[in-house]
């Protein structure tokens, strides 16, 4: 088979981009090793930036975003039973559109099955060859026979742990990492959501977080050791715990019920440098990780894929390699401020060992974002998304 772009992984990176390239007449093919089934299983994001709307819609599958998704115009802060509002409305003239990672995966998946551009699920034992010249190849199995594609570039979009990163001899690049000692563990409810915006909870006992995914789904978090066992937090005693992060309204408003999901995540923060090697681009979580506590992961994929199809179409269509060679100067940019936001939301929020000072840091900084605009301002400012 012969391609230009051999897309690796259909998350929403390798989807996104399929679809921007589609509409410019690029061909593509995305080679995904999980089932689609899978692939829309996977529970995560759940919070888009404006710019990354926009990506969508000009990809051509928001109308359902639009439809469905709840846009918010602000997020709430609960200090040890203390709740404050954050106005980004107000504070940045910008919102945010809470639609599930998983909704917007589904949208993409059949706006590619009515564009008509291949895409090989279970596609197994993919390997790169050849990107550090103009002829790269990718090989696979599928249906038991082993196939190749020829093509002209090859976008990694396959996740943290996927294969095109792993392809780089290890000389070509430079991982930076935080690893966080605790992780999240998060509940999916058919339940009405608590409020009507998220609500970040800072707590001795640790954080939590009251989110959703649409006026009828729920998703809350709570902080917790790495070493805790899923089996071991039966729903009642998820509910209990939450109860006692939360203030007295949200705890008074809490409507609990089966649990359809419940996982724990570690969290990271890690980068990848640079994101181009050859013929090989990297992007979304295939680059770089970050704690979900900003919100940030699913953006910075669209914003990844933003600059790549960008580039992409100047170089297939005006025969510029100029967008190419900046992209991965210009993503990286953007990706380590979100990198800085989401450690430092993180680091603002939760609870750490041994922290008497960290403690206090964190209530310091807290009231001088609740008392002074120009501090809720900068959260504001980045949680809805920096400006490409
Ligand atoms: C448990 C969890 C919870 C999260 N919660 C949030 C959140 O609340 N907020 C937020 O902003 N972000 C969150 N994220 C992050 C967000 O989901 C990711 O940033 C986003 O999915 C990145 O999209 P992607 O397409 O780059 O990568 P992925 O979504 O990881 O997609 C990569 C795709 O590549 C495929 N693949 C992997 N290896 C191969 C291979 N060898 N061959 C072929 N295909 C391959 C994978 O199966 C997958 O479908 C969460 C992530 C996780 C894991």
């Amino acid at each position: 088979m012969r391609t230009q772009v051999a897309i690796i992984g259909a998350g929403p990176s390798g989807l996104l981009l399929g679809q921007l390239l589609h509409k410019h007449g690029i061909d593509n093919v995305v080679l995904e090793r999980h089932t689609g089934e899978h692939v829309l299983s996977r529970i995560r994001a759940g919070v888009i930036e404006q710019v990354a709307v926009d990506l969508i819609d000009e990809a051509g599958v928001g109308a359902r975003m639009h439809r469905e998704g709840l846009v918010h115009d602000g997020t709430q802060i609960c200090v040890n039973g203390v709740r404050h509002r954050i106005d980004f409305k107000e504070l940045t003239g910008k919102t945010v559109m809470v639609y599930g990672q998983t909704e917007v995966t589904k949208d993409l998946m059949d706006g590619r099955a009515a564009s008509g551009q291949p895409t090989v699920y279970a596609a197994y034992d993919v390997a790169l060859h050849d990107f550090a010249t103009d002829h790269p190849r990718v090989t696979y199995r599928a249906d038991g026979k082993d196939h190749e594609i020829q093509c002209d570039v090859i976008a990694g979009c396959d996740g943290f742990h996927g294969v095109s990163r792993k392809s780089v001899p290890p000389g070509a690049v430079t991982n930076f990492e935080r690893v966080y000692p605790f992780g999240w563990l998060g509940l999916l409810s058919d339940t009405r959501p608590v409020s009507e915006e998220l609500i970040y909870v800072r707590h001795e006992l640790g954080f939590a977080l009251c989110s959703m995914r649409s006026p009828t789904r729920s998703r809350y978090y709570l902080q917790c050791s790495l070493a805790e066992d899923i089996d071991a937090w039966p729903d009642d005693r998820f509910w209990e715990e939450l109860k006692l992060r939360l203030d007295d309204e949200a705890r008074d408003a809490l409507v609990t019920g089966p649990s359809i999901e419940k996982s724990i995540a570690p969290l990271r923060s890690f980068v990848a440098e640079p994101m181009r090697f050859g013929r090989l681009f990297l992007a979304g979580d295939a680059a770089h990780i970050v704690p979900p506590t900003g919100a940030k992961g699913l953006n910075l994929a669209a914003s990844d894929v933003r600059y790549l199809s960008q580039a992409l179409i100047e170089f297939f269509k005006e025969g510029s390699p100029k967008g190419l060679d900046h992209y991965s100067a210009r993503a990286l940019a953007r990706v380590w401020k979100a990198e800085r936001f989401s450690w430092w939301m993180t680091m603002l929020l939760h609870t750490f060992p041994d922290s008497g000072f960290e403690q206090k840091m964190q209530l310091a900084e807290l009231d001088y974002i609740f008392r002074s605009k120009a501090a809720a301002t900068a959260l504001a400012e980045n949680y809805v998304g920096l400006p490409f």
